[in-house]
Protein backbone atom coordinates (compact mmCIF):
# COMPACT_ATOMS: atom_id res chain seq x y z
CA UNK A 1 0.00 0.00 0.00
CA UNK A 2 1.34 3.83 -0.74
CA UNK A 3 2.18 6.04 2.41
CA UNK A 4 -0.97 8.34 1.43
CA UNK A 5 -3.87 6.32 0.01
CA UNK A 6 -7.55 7.52 -0.19
CA UNK A 7 -9.50 9.31 0.05
CA UNK A 8 -11.94 7.29 1.64
CA UNK A 9 -15.40 7.67 2.46
CA UNK A 10 -15.90 7.23 6.38
CA UNK A 11 -19.04 7.37 8.20
CA UNK A 12 -17.21 9.20 11.34
CA UNK A 13 -14.11 11.05 9.21
CA UNK A 14 -15.72 12.04 6.10
CA UNK A 15 -13.62 12.28 2.73
CA UNK A 16 -10.57 10.89 5.00
CA UNK A 17 -7.15 10.57 3.06
CA UNK A 18 -5.12 7.77 4.86
CA UNK A 19 -1.35 7.60 5.69
CA UNK A 20 0.16 4.31 6.12
CA UNK A 21 2.92 5.19 8.56
CA UNK A 22 3.89 1.29 8.85
CA UNK A 23 5.00 0.00 5.60
CA UNK A 24 3.80 -3.72 5.12
CA UNK A 25 3.39 -6.69 6.29
CA UNK A 26 1.61 -5.50 9.07
CA UNK A 27 3.10 -5.19 12.10
CA UNK A 28 1.25 -4.49 15.59
CA UNK A 29 1.31 -5.33 19.31
CA UNK A 30 -2.16 -7.14 18.79
CA UNK A 31 -3.37 -9.87 16.63
CA UNK A 32 -6.69 -9.57 17.08
CA UNK A 33 -8.84 -12.41 15.84
CA UNK A 34 -11.64 -10.13 14.01
CA UNK A 35 -8.21 -8.13 11.97
CA UNK A 36 -9.21 -7.54 8.36
CA UNK A 37 -5.50 -8.24 7.71
CA UNK A 38 -5.31 -11.54 8.65
CA UNK A 39 -2.87 -12.40 11.57
CA UNK A 40 0.09 -10.12 13.00
CA UNK A 41 3.10 -12.41 11.79
CA UNK A 42 4.98 -9.69 13.49
CA UNK A 43 3.47 -8.96 17.05
CA UNK A 44 6.17 -6.52 18.70
CA UNK A 45 5.88 -3.38 20.85
CA UNK A 46 9.14 -2.21 20.25
CA UNK A 47 8.51 1.71 18.32
CA UNK A 48 10.56 2.10 15.45
CA UNK A 49 11.75 4.44 13.08
CA UNK A 50 9.89 3.62 9.10
CA UNK A 51 9.88 6.90 7.45
CA UNK A 52 11.69 10.50 7.27
CA UNK A 53 8.83 12.46 8.86
CA UNK A 54 9.29 15.22 6.20
CA UNK A 55 8.69 13.15 3.57
CA UNK A 56 5.36 12.00 5.20
CA UNK A 57 4.33 15.41 5.47
CA UNK A 58 5.80 16.34 1.92
CA UNK A 59 3.20 12.85 0.32
CA UNK A 60 0.13 14.12 2.80
CA UNK A 61 0.42 17.56 1.39
CA UNK A 62 1.45 16.28 -2.87
CA UNK A 63 -1.35 14.28 -2.67
CA UNK A 64 -4.07 16.76 -1.23
CA UNK A 65 -3.18 19.38 -4.00
CA UNK A 66 -3.68 16.72 -6.51
CA UNK A 67 -7.27 16.07 -5.42
CA UNK A 68 -7.91 19.51 -5.07
CA UNK A 69 -8.04 19.73 -0.86
CA UNK A 70 -11.33 18.07 -0.81
CA UNK A 71 -10.99 16.30 2.33
CA UNK A 72 -11.92 16.37 5.76
CA UNK A 73 -9.71 14.58 7.90
CA UNK A 74 -5.98 13.05 7.09
CA UNK A 75 -6.13 9.78 8.92
CA UNK A 76 -3.44 7.70 10.23
CA UNK A 77 -4.87 4.56 9.68
CA UNK A 78 -1.48 1.72 9.06
CA UNK A 79 -1.65 -2.01 7.97
CA UNK A 80 -0.96 -2.15 11.84
CA UNK A 81 -0.55 -0.14 14.94
CA UNK A 82 0.56 3.17 13.98
CA UNK A 83 1.89 3.84 17.42
CA UNK A 84 4.69 1.50 16.55
CA UNK A 85 6.05 4.24 14.75
CA UNK A 86 8.86 6.15 16.90
CA UNK A 87 8.45 9.07 14.64
CA UNK A 88 4.37 10.18 15.11
CA UNK A 89 4.72 12.84 17.02
CA UNK A 90 7.22 14.63 14.63
CA UNK A 91 5.54 13.30 11.49
CA UNK A 92 1.76 14.79 13.01
CA UNK A 93 3.30 18.52 13.53
CA UNK A 94 5.15 18.31 10.06
CA UNK A 95 1.62 17.29 8.27
CA UNK A 96 -0.24 19.54 10.34
CA UNK A 97 2.80 22.83 9.33
CA UNK A 98 1.73 22.25 5.58
CA UNK A 99 -1.68 21.17 5.27
CA UNK A 100 -4.91 22.44 7.10
CA UNK A 101 -7.08 19.71 7.86
CA UNK A 102 -7.70 17.96 10.66
CA UNK A 103 -5.48 15.26 11.55
CA UNK A 104 -7.19 12.17 12.76
CA UNK A 105 -5.33 8.46 14.44
CA UNK A 106 -7.29 5.08 14.61
CA UNK A 107 -4.92 3.36 17.76
CA UNK A 108 -5.50 0.18 19.39
CA UNK A 109 -4.57 1.78 22.25
CA UNK A 110 -2.18 -0.57 23.60
CA UNK A 111 0.91 1.92 23.99
CA UNK A 112 -0.63 4.46 25.48
CA UNK A 113 0.50 3.72 29.24
CA UNK A 114 4.15 4.89 27.66
CA UNK A 115 4.73 8.66 28.11
CA UNK A 116 6.08 9.20 24.79
CA UNK A 117 2.93 7.83 22.98
CA UNK A 118 0.45 9.69 24.78
CA UNK A 119 2.32 12.71 23.81
CA UNK A 120 2.46 11.79 20.18
CA UNK A 121 -1.37 11.17 20.28
CA UNK A 122 -1.90 14.73 21.93
CA UNK A 123 -0.81 16.50 18.42
CA UNK A 124 -3.55 14.74 16.30
CA UNK A 125 -7.28 16.49 16.61
CA UNK A 126 -9.40 13.20 16.91
CA UNK A 127 -7.84 10.24 18.78
CA UNK A 128 -10.11 6.60 18.13
CA UNK A 129 -9.30 4.49 21.44
CA UNK A 130 -9.84 0.61 20.61
CA UNK A 131 -11.81 -0.49 23.86
CA UNK A 132 -13.01 -4.40 23.37
CA UNK A 133 -12.77 -5.57 26.36
CA UNK A 134 -12.80 -4.57 29.92
CA UNK A 135 -11.16 -7.93 31.72
CA UNK A 136 -7.68 -9.88 31.00
CA UNK A 137 -8.60 -13.20 29.74
CA UNK A 138 -11.34 -11.54 27.41
CA UNK A 139 -8.93 -8.93 26.64
CA UNK A 140 -6.02 -12.08 25.90
CA UNK A 141 -9.03 -13.62 23.47
CA UNK A 142 -10.19 -10.90 21.55
CA UNK A 143 -7.19 -9.11 20.94
CA UNK A 144 -4.01 -11.63 21.59
CA UNK A 145 -2.10 -9.00 22.76
CA UNK A 146 1.95 -9.21 23.14
CA UNK A 147 3.29 -11.14 26.20
CA UNK A 148 4.65 -8.20 27.75
CA UNK A 149 1.40 -5.87 27.66
CA UNK A 150 -0.30 -5.31 30.87
CA UNK A 151 -4.57 -4.52 30.54
CA UNK A 152 -3.97 -2.47 33.53
CA UNK A 153 -1.57 -0.36 32.45
CA UNK A 154 -3.07 0.12 29.14
CA UNK A 155 -6.56 1.32 30.89
CA UNK A 156 -4.44 3.50 33.41
CA UNK A 157 -2.58 5.44 30.48
CA UNK A 158 -6.14 5.29 28.69
CA UNK A 159 -7.25 7.43 31.79
CA UNK A 160 -4.75 9.68 31.88
CA UNK A 161 -4.90 10.51 27.93
CA UNK A 162 -8.21 11.19 28.04
CA UNK A 163 -7.81 13.79 31.34
CA UNK A 164 -4.95 15.44 29.22
CA UNK A 165 -6.37 15.59 25.69
CA UNK A 166 -8.15 18.69 24.45
CA UNK A 167 -9.24 17.13 21.00
CA UNK A 168 -12.04 14.78 20.05
CA UNK A 169 -11.59 11.55 21.58
CA UNK A 170 -13.72 8.53 20.33
CA UNK A 171 -13.66 4.95 21.11
CA UNK A 172 -14.50 2.02 18.95
CA UNK A 173 -15.70 -1.36 20.42
CA UNK A 174 -16.00 -4.59 17.99
CA UNK A 175 -18.07 -6.89 19.04
CA UNK A 176 -17.43 -10.59 18.58
CA UNK A 177 -20.16 -13.59 19.48
CA UNK A 178 -19.18 -15.72 22.13
CA UNK A 179 -15.69 -13.92 23.03
CA UNK A 180 -16.52 -10.51 24.64
CA UNK A 181 -20.42 -10.63 24.46
CA UNK A 182 -21.67 -11.42 27.36
CA UNK A 183 -23.54 -8.97 29.46
CA UNK A 184 -21.21 -8.74 32.14
CA UNK A 185 -18.23 -7.91 30.21
CA UNK A 186 -20.79 -5.50 27.35
CA UNK A 187 -21.42 -3.65 30.94
CA UNK A 188 -17.69 -3.78 32.27
CA UNK A 189 -16.80 -2.71 28.78
CA UNK A 190 -19.57 0.09 28.85
CA UNK A 191 -18.25 1.36 32.39
CA UNK A 192 -14.91 1.72 30.99
CA UNK A 193 -15.80 3.41 27.82
CA UNK A 194 -17.70 5.97 29.92
CA UNK A 195 -14.95 6.76 32.42
CA UNK A 196 -13.00 7.91 29.35
CA UNK A 197 -15.64 10.44 28.29
CA UNK A 198 -15.47 9.71 24.88
CA UNK A 199 -17.61 12.20 22.56
CA UNK A 200 -18.57 9.21 20.62
CA UNK A 201 -18.40 5.56 21.42
CA UNK A 202 -18.76 3.30 18.04
CA UNK A 203 -19.73 -0.12 18.54
CA UNK A 204 -18.74 -2.30 15.77
CA UNK A 205 -19.15 -5.91 14.15
CA UNK A 206 -16.17 -7.33 11.77
CA UNK A 207 -17.71 -6.08 8.02
CA UNK A 208 -14.74 -7.89 6.29
CA UNK A 209 -13.46 -11.22 6.18
CA UNK A 210 -12.02 -11.84 9.70
CA UNK A 211 -8.38 -13.11 10.92
CA UNK A 212 -10.23 -16.23 12.26
CA UNK A 213 -12.65 -17.56 10.73
CA UNK A 214 -15.10 -18.60 13.62
CA UNK A 215 -14.74 -14.85 14.82
CA UNK A 216 -18.54 -14.21 14.05
CA UNK A 217 -20.40 -10.79 14.85
CA UNK A 218 -22.71 -10.62 17.78
CA UNK A 219 -26.04 -11.11 17.17
CA UNK A 220 -28.41 -8.28 16.35
CA UNK A 221 -29.86 -9.05 20.14
CA UNK A 222 -26.22 -8.25 22.00
CA UNK A 223 -25.83 -5.37 19.39
CA UNK A 224 -29.34 -3.68 20.64
CA UNK A 225 -28.59 -4.45 24.55
CA UNK A 226 -25.26 -3.41 24.12
CA UNK A 227 -26.60 -0.19 22.68
CA UNK A 228 -28.94 0.68 25.31
CA UNK A 229 -26.02 -0.27 27.62
CA UNK A 230 -23.20 1.89 26.54
CA UNK A 231 -26.29 5.01 26.19
CA UNK A 232 -27.25 4.55 29.74
CA UNK A 233 -23.50 5.27 30.71
CA UNK A 234 -22.75 7.72 27.87
CA UNK A 235 -26.39 9.29 27.16
CA UNK A 236 -28.28 9.52 23.90
CA UNK A 237 -26.84 10.57 20.82
CA UNK A 238 -22.87 9.29 22.09
CA UNK A 239 -23.76 5.82 20.70
CA UNK A 240 -23.42 4.91 17.16
CA UNK A 241 -23.36 1.31 15.57
CA UNK A 242 -20.89 0.86 12.94
CA UNK A 243 -22.30 -2.03 10.94
CA UNK A 244 -21.10 -2.02 7.73
CA UNK A 245 -23.10 1.52 6.68
CA UNK A 246 -20.74 4.35 5.44
CA UNK A 247 -23.47 6.04 3.95
CA UNK A 248 -24.93 9.05 3.99
CA UNK A 249 -26.15 8.46 7.83
CA UNK A 250 -29.19 10.71 8.61
CA UNK A 251 -29.12 12.70 5.28
CA UNK A 252 -32.67 11.51 4.75
CA UNK A 253 -33.47 11.05 1.16
CA UNK A 254 -36.32 10.48 -1.03
CA UNK A 255 -36.50 6.96 -0.58
CA UNK A 256 -38.21 5.22 2.40
CA UNK A 257 -36.17 1.97 2.65
CA UNK A 258 -32.80 3.55 2.01
CA UNK A 259 -33.79 5.87 4.78
CA UNK A 260 -34.67 3.33 7.44
CA UNK A 261 -31.97 0.81 6.58
CA UNK A 262 -29.57 4.11 7.28
CA UNK A 263 -30.82 5.27 10.28
CA UNK A 264 -30.86 1.15 11.56
CA UNK A 265 -27.27 0.92 11.08
CA UNK A 266 -26.38 3.83 12.94
CA UNK A 267 -28.66 2.61 16.29
CA UNK A 268 -31.19 0.70 17.08
CA UNK A 269 -34.52 2.58 15.45
CA UNK A 270 -37.70 2.29 18.18
CA UNK A 271 -40.50 1.07 16.54
CA UNK A 272 -42.89 3.40 16.97
CA UNK A 273 -40.39 6.17 15.72
CA UNK A 274 -39.76 4.01 12.42
CA UNK A 275 -43.47 3.87 12.14
CA UNK A 276 -43.72 7.85 12.02
CA UNK A 277 -40.43 8.52 10.11
CA UNK A 278 -42.16 6.28 7.10
CA UNK A 279 -45.53 7.62 7.81
CA UNK A 280 -44.00 10.87 6.02
CA UNK A 281 -43.44 9.16 2.71
CA UNK A 282 -47.46 8.33 3.02
CA UNK A 283 -46.58 4.63 2.54
CA UNK A 284 -47.80 2.03 4.78
CA UNK A 285 -45.27 1.59 7.39
CA UNK A 286 -46.40 -1.70 8.52
CA UNK A 287 -46.11 -3.12 5.11
CA UNK A 288 -42.62 -1.37 4.59
CA UNK A 289 -41.42 -3.10 7.68
CA UNK A 290 -42.75 -6.02 7.42
CA UNK A 291 -41.26 -6.61 3.92
CA UNK A 292 -37.53 -5.56 5.22
CA UNK A 293 -37.99 -8.25 8.25
CA UNK A 294 -39.10 -10.80 5.57
CA UNK A 295 -36.13 -10.22 3.36
CA UNK A 296 -33.45 -10.14 6.36
CA UNK A 297 -32.68 -6.81 6.09
CA UNK A 298 -33.79 -5.74 9.45
CA UNK A 299 -34.38 -7.68 12.59
CA UNK A 300 -37.23 -7.15 15.30
CA UNK A 301 -35.54 -7.42 18.78
CA UNK A 302 -37.85 -6.98 21.74
CA UNK A 303 -35.29 -5.28 25.08
CA UNK A 304 -36.79 -4.40 28.29
CA UNK A 305 -40.22 -5.00 26.51
CA UNK A 306 -39.67 -2.35 24.05
CA UNK A 307 -39.37 -3.34 19.63
CA UNK A 308 -36.58 -2.17 18.08
CA UNK A 309 -35.09 -2.67 14.51
CA UNK A 310 -32.07 -2.90 14.02
CA UNK A 311 -29.82 -3.73 10.79
CA UNK A 312 -29.39 -7.28 10.26
CA UNK A 313 -26.30 -8.96 9.20
CA UNK A 314 -27.23 -12.27 8.54
CA UNK A 315 -29.72 -11.62 5.99
S1 LIG B 1 -5.01 -3.79 16.44
FE1 LIG B 1 -5.84 -3.39 14.41
S2 LIG B 1 -4.20 -3.93 13.01
FE2 LIG B 1 -3.65 -4.81 14.98
S3 LIG B 1 -4.43 -6.89 14.88
FE3 LIG B 1 -6.03 -5.64 15.84
S4 LIG B 1 -7.38 -5.00 14.19
FE4 LIG B 1 -5.45 -5.74 13.25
Amino acid sequence: MELVFGPVPSRRLGRSLGVNNIPPPKKCSYSCIYCQIGRTWELTIERRSFHDPWSVAEAVSLKISEIGGQVDYVTFVPDGEPTLDENLGEEARRVKAVVEKPLAILTNSSLIFRDDVRSDLMSFDLVSLKMDAASKDVWRRINRPHPSLSLDEILEGARKFAGEFSGELITETMLIENVNDDPTEIEATADLVAELEPRKAYLAIPTRPPAESWAKPASEETIVKAYESFKERLGSGRVELLIGYEGSGFDLGENPVENILAIASVHPIMIDYAHQALSRFREDPEKIINELVQSGLLKLVKYRGMSFLVRSWRG
